[in-house]
This record gives structure tokens, C-alpha cells and sequence, in this order.
């Protein structure tokens, strides 16, 4: 369909290679758009341009040939090439030297320290003072013997990162169990699990194993070996690696002039400080409370069915009771709900759903126009108002040497007129029915596409998209899972084979039986994001009984003796104090759902509103800002709080 606009003023895709030469056109690609970045950044330090605001635009050119580079990583995850993919990762690594040299590069640190804000507009003060900022945060301006040193500790972190991940990766631990002790798992199971010589079944702590068991598996004793096993992976290596982790950071933040380690990471996020997160994690603990007691009193009593002695549930009898009590007190049968949800209707109706809700048209682009990666990758513009103001591919199924997870990438950040933002969604769904949790996955990731597409039609590449506060970040897709949990919002897309719509009962049915756990839920997440924040926050030199004092104060389970799972709890390192993000942006993702109307999901006003004051601003306000001008008030905790009560 053609779009009927002012050529001159609409930017157009990026040529893909299609069926072509993907490794010449990766490897020229980033070439290119290297070198561009460093003759840009040569020219700044000999010789920059007059005025302030000409300086800042020469930066964001060298920062979009940057992001340019940068996003050709998307290729070392999707492409069906392995030659491909590890080109692309070559090219990753020379960007991140790239960035890391210049966030140290004292002349370049000069031309902007020595701008004179005056007469900028508000995008632009904000990009110089961002942009000041991050050469601070990189040590720029500490003396020659401090940042040697930070160059040196910034390398020591990336290899304790690296070992951190991999003896996580590498240390799959097992448990051998008599065929007789797999009761209650599936029958599929079972059957993928057959006895050796020895008449013993082997369980290891890989997720595809390790999940089912804690969940169905009915022998308590073995869940309890299990767990154990799971506990133990990566010691007692990663014990000493996650403590010279942690003295890095440590040391790290001295230098760079900071209290402390979450005082530094916690300066560019929402919550900002690392006062405000231990706060954060008590708050919610404390709220959680009484529902997480509750809740456990109903899994104790459920346990007590099977073992009339029991006076405990302990971690690993949590998802097995939790299972046993949705499936017998809620009356949800998963088998049942996926007939309604096939992925061709899914993916269509979550077009649709939201195109309505944020007034966006989708028009398919055939695969030889799009020149994509794989036959798999279905394409589309993305319209508003008659306008083509995107594109973005979905990339659904897995493969082959494909990432495993689910996740946006960025493919070309937006600039408005200038460049068109493109976006891919990188999935692992079945073919066939889905589950409704995938169906809740598809929603969420999806709402980071729609983000980066709307937020892409600003200026400065900094601001494009979803390039907001990182505890932010994911409270927009947390919110648009709303709409998969809707009656109404699902009868417009849910049908069985038989053409029947999802029946409303049902759909209440799930919502009953997902509220149960919550409580539950928000106290262990509470004992991890203790965990992530305290161990960065005070030096112990034993971690796992520190682990397991915070254990005691957060969760409502006790401490596993015998466990260290702060070995194999890779997020300290990913997440490092901030493992707190994923609940915080729950609690703005509820706000942010409270101004609308449940019993009216589509009502415009209100969708519109959220589109054109949260979404189409990218990171051009301070998150906390955004959200306040959306509600019309400063965030708050009344909504998180009222929806965990819920029944
Ligand atoms: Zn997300």
C-alpha cells in the first residue's frame, strides 16, 4: 500500500540484503560506520564547530554511526549463518572499545565541558548535560593515577563478568533418582527421562528439567535434593569471583567519587540513590506481608493433605503447592485455554489490539521488499495518521543458533524526518496453539516495539525509543500485559477451531487463579533484590550466611541449608545492585494502568494521552516526570498496593 506522503520529508527502511550477501554487507557496514564515528570525533577535538548547540549535533552524528554499528549485534542473535553471527559479534566488540576510549578521552571531554549552554532549548541542554554526565561517570576528569586505575578495574570486570556467566553456564549439576520418584511429572516427561543400567533416572538443574520437577514433581524429598543440586552450581568458584566483583565496584566508585556502589549505579535510574533502594525494599516487603503469610498458610495447609506432620513449606515445596492449590482451587486447565489461542489469531489480534488502542495502522511488507534474515520474519509499516512513521519485523519461531529468549532489539534507532526507527521482536513460539503465558510474553515485548517506534520521532538519538531509565524501561510493556488478561480485549482474537470465542468465565478463572502467589512472589523477589543491593552495599566476607540472613528477613521461606545460590544468581552480575528494577517498574506500570478504564480498555483519550505524554517522548523527560505529566500527579504505590490485594 503507498503511502501518500512528501517523499522529501519521509525517511526511508534500511536496505537490507535480503537473499544477499549478508557477511559482506555486515562487515562494510560496521566498517563504515566506525570510521564515520571516529573521523566525526577527530574533527570535534581539531576542530569543533562554533556554538554549542553545532558541537552537539556533530556528537549525535558520531552517536548514531555508533548506534549504527552497535545495532548489527541483532544480527550475531537472529541470523541463520553462523559465519554471519560471528562476524557480528566481532563487530560488537569493536564498538564497545570504541565507546570505552572515547568515555575516556580527555580532549573530547574538553570541547563539551567548555560549551556554553546559553540559548539551547530544553532537548538540548539536556543532551550536553547527559552527555557531561557520562564522561564523568566514566572517570574522565579524575587525575592520571585514578584513571589508569579505572581502566584497569573496568577490564578486571569485564573478565569477572565473563567468568561469573560461564562457570554458571558450564556447571550442570544431577540428581539420580529411582523411576519411582518421578511421580506426579508428565507423561512426556517421564518418557524424555528413561532409567540407566543402574535403574536411576537422571534429573539435572537445566531449566527444561529442573522446572517441571520443582513444579510437579509429587516426591518432596527429591525436590528437595534437586534444589540443592541448583543451590550449589558454580560453587564454590563463583564465590570468590563475585567477591572480587564486588571489591571492584567497590574500589570503582571510591574513584569515581561515590559513597558507594549503588549510589552509582542508582544516579542514572528512576529510583536515584542507593538510599531510596533499601528503602523501596522494605516497602514492598512490607506491604507483601500479610498477603505472602496468607498465602503460605494456604500452601501449609494444601502440603498438610500429603504430610499431616508437616509444620513448614519450605522454597522448594513453593511452586509444587502453588500448582496444586491453582489447579484444585481455581479450577484453570492450561490444556483447555490453549485451544483458544492459535498463533496466527494471536498475532493478528495483537495487531489489532493495539493499533486500536494507539491509532496505528500496520501494513504488511513482503518479504522481498523487506529483504529480512529468514522466511520466518514477517515485516510490517507502521502508520499514524496516513504517515509511515516505522517499520518493524517479527521475528517469532525458534531455530537453530537463534537467541533463546524473548526480546526488542533496536535495528535503527529513530530520528524523526531524518531516519525511521525499525524494530524487531525476537521470540521462541510454537508454531501451533500457545500458551497464555506466551500470549502475555507476546504483549509485553511487544510493548517495547511500540515504544521504540513512537518514541523514535525526536532529534537526538540519545532520547530515541525506549532509551529511558533502565528501572523504567519495562513499565510499559508490564502494563500492556493488561490488555492479554482482558475478557473483552482476548474475545476479539481468542477462538477455538470450532470458531467459539474464550468464554469471559474462563478468563476470570485465570485471573483468580494467577492473583494467587503474589504475596508470595513479592517477599522472595524482595530476598534477592535484598541480596543484589546489600552485598554491593556492605562488604561480608561470607556471603552465603549474609545471603541467608537477608533470606530470613525477606521471604517467607527459610534459608536452604547447604545452599550458596549467590553463585548461580548471574543477575548479580547483570543486574548488579539493581536487581530491585523489574518490581519498581511494576509499581509504575500499575500507576500508570490506574488511568485507565478496565470495563472500557480501548477508550481513546486515555490511550492517546499514554501514547503521545509517555511513549512518543523517549527518553526526553526524566521518567518520573513522564509518568507525572501522563496522571497528572507524582507516581505513587496506591495502585501496586490495591492490585495486590486483589483476589
Ligand atoms: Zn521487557
Amino acid at each position: 500500500m503507498a503511502h501518500d506522503t512528501d517523499p522529501d520529508t519521509t525517511p526511508t527502511p534500511l536496505a537490507l540484503p535480503g537473499t544477499g550477501d549478508w557477511l559482506a554487507w555486515i562487515t562494510d557496514r560496521g566498517r563504515d560506520q566506525l570510521a564515520e564515528a571516529r573521523r566525526l570525533v577527530e574533527e570535534l577535538k581539531a576542530s569543533p564547530p562554533t556554538g554549542a548547540l553545532a558541537v552537539l549535533e556533530r556528537w549525535n552524528d558520531t552517536q548514531v554511526a555508533i548506534g549504527h554499528a552497535q545495532a548489527l549485534g541483532l544480527w550475531a542473535e537472529v541470523h541463520p549463518d553462523e559465519q554471519v553471527r560471528t562476524r557480528a559479534d566481532e563487530v560488537g566488540q569493536e564498538v564497545q572499545k570504541l565507546v570505552t576510549d572515547l568515555g575516556l578521552d580527555r580532549a573530547l571531554y574538553a570541547v563539551f565541558a567548555g560549551l556554553d549552554p546559553a540559548g539551547l532549548d530544553a532537548d538540548a541542554t539536556r543532551e550536553l548535560e547527559h552527555t557531561l554526565r557520562d564522561f564523568r561517570r566514566a572517570g574522565v576528569d579524575r587525575d592520571d593515577t585514578s584513571r589508569a586505575r579505572l581502566r584497569e578495574l573496568s577490564e578486571q570486570a569485564v573478565t569477572l563478568s565473563q567468568d561469573f556467566g560461564r562457570h554458571i553456564r558450564d556447571d550442570v549439576r544431577s540428581v539420580r533418582l529411582a523411576p519411582e520418584r518421578l511421580a506426579g511429572l508428565p507423561d512426556d516427561y517421564r518418557a524424555a527421562h528413561p532409567a540407566d543400567d543402574d535403574q536411576l533416572v537422571t534429573i539435572t538443574t537445566d531449566y527444561p528439567d529442573l522446572v517441571p520437577f520443582m513444579t510437579f514433581g509429587a516426591d518432596g524429598e527429591a525436590r528437595h535434593e534437586l534444589s540443592l543440586a541448583a543451590a550449589n552450581v558454580a560453587w564454590p568458584v563463583n564465590d570468590r569471583v563475585l567477591q572480587d566483583l564486588l571489591a571492584v565496584r567497590r574500589e570503582s566508585a571510591t574513584l569515581l567519587g561515590y559513597d558507594s556502589w549503588p549510589d552509582y549505579d542508582a544516579e542514572v535510574k528512576m529510583i536515584g540513590t542507593g538510599a531510596a533502594v533499601a528503602e523501596f525494599i522494605d516497602k514492598i516487603s512490607g506491604l507483601s506481608r500479610d498477603r505472602a503469610e496468607h498465602e503460605l498458610a494456604v500452601l501449609l495447609e494444601r502440603k498438610r493433605v500429603d504430610r499431616p506432620d508437616a509444620d513448614e513449606v519450605e522454597s522448594h515445596d513453593s511452586r509444587h503447592y502453588s500448582e496444586l492449590v491453582r489447579r484444585e482451587q481455581y479450577d484453570v486447565d492450561g490444556q483447555v485455554v490453549r485451544t483458544y489461542l492459535s498463533f496466527e489469531s494471536v498475532r493478528q489480534g495483537l495487531l489489532d489490539v493495539t493499533g486500536r488502542l494507539f491509532g496505528l495502522e500496520w501494513t504488511h511488507v513482503p518479504a522481498d521488499e523487506a529483504g529480512t534474515w529468514h522466511p520466518d520474519v514477517a515485516s510490517y509499516d507502521v502508520g499514524l495518521g496516513g504517515r509511515r512513521i516505522g517499520r518493524i519485523h517479527l521475528d517469532l519461531h525458534p531455530r537453530e543458533g537463534k537467541f533463546k529468549h524473548a526480546a526488542q532489539f533496536d535495528m535503527v534507532a529513530g530520528l524523526g524526518e531524518r531516519q525511521l526507527p525499525e524494530g524487531v521482536l525476537v521470540c521462541n513460539f510454537a508454531r501451533g496453539l500457545m500458551e497464555h503465558d506466551e500470549v502475555v510474553t507476546l504483549f509485553h515485548e511487544f510493548g517495547h516495539l511500540v515504544h521504540h517506534v513512537l518514541g523514535g520521532q525526536g532529534r537526538w538519538v540519545r532520547f530515541s525509543g525506549v532509551a529511558t531509565e533502565w528501572d523504567f524501561v519495562e513499565a510499559p510493556s508490564q502494563m500492556l500485559e493488561e490488555w492479554a488478561w482482558d475478557a473483552d480485549v482476548l474475545a476479539t482474537f481468542a477462538r477455538n477451531p470450532e470458531g467459539e470465542t474464550i468464554p469471559a468465565e474462563l478468563v476470570a478463572a485465570m485471573r483468580r487463579a494467577d492473583h494467587f502467589g503474589k504475596g508470595l512472589y513479592a517477599a522472595h523477589q524482595m530476598s534477592y533484590a535484598a541480596r543484589s543491593f546489600w552485598f554491593h552495599a556492605q562488604q561480608s566476607d561470607d556471603l552465603t550466611a549474609f545471603g541467608d540472613e537477608l533470606q530470613e528477613r525477606y521471604s517467607v521461606f527459610p534459608p536452604l541449608e547447604g545452599g550458596h545460590m549467590q553463585c548461580a544468581f548471574g543477575h548479580l552480575d547483570g543486574y548488579g545492585s539493581g536487581y530491585y528494577t523489574y518490581m519498581w517498574s511494576l509499581v509504575i506500570a500499575k500507576d500508570l494502568f490506574s488511568a485507565f478504564d478496565r470495563d472500557d480498555m480501548f477508550a481513546p483519550e486515555v490511550a492517546r494521552s499514554y501514547r503521545d505524554r509517555v511513549l512518543a517522548m523517549g527518553g526526553r523527560k526524566d521518567a518520573a516526570d513522564l509518568v507525572a505529566d501522563f496522571l497528572g500527579r507524582p507516581y505513587s504505590f496506591d495502585s501496586w498496593a490495591a492490585w495486590l490485594q486483589e483476589e
